[in-house]
């Protein structure tokens, strides 16, 4: 998937010093809210401060759905959007609520989603 090749080069130049964590560490205040009360806390330390556990966030976009996403709290609530719209693009964002690392790792439209409903998983 091309976005997780954009994260790895992100987090490579980071680590070369060529970012610096104010560049990388950027999620805006809602993302953090929305990650600390729905996000599905991962296995995985985050790339950056090395300690939290990452978080995945789910957010749907499309016509009649707020500008910046609807976040998703459940993979029941996604299966049903997916369901019953066709035109809804859905979005997995990694995020570090202790450092503010985020990265776009999947987007996906309603058709793939009512094949595979998982977008909680790697
Ligand atoms: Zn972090």
């Amino acid at each position: 998937m091309e976005y997780r090749l954009a994260r790895d080069s992100v987090v490579r130049e980071y680590r070369r010093g060529r970012l610096s964590k104010l560049d990388v560490c950027d999620a805006q205040p809602e993302l953090l809210r929305v990650a600390r009360n729905l996000g599905w806390v991962t296995e995985s330390a985050c790339p950056i401060c090395e300690v939290a556990k990452l978080v995945h966030v789910s957010f749907a976009f499309g016509p009649r759905l707020p500008a910046g996403g609807r976040p998703l709290t459940s993979r029941a609530e996604l299966a049903s959007m997916a369901r019953s719209r066709d035109e809804v693009d859905f979005y997995v964002i990694e995020v570090c609520v202790e450092c503010g690392w985020n990265h776009l790792l999947r987007r996906f439209d309603a058709r793939v989603a009512r094949r595979r409903p998982k977008p909680f998983r790697r």
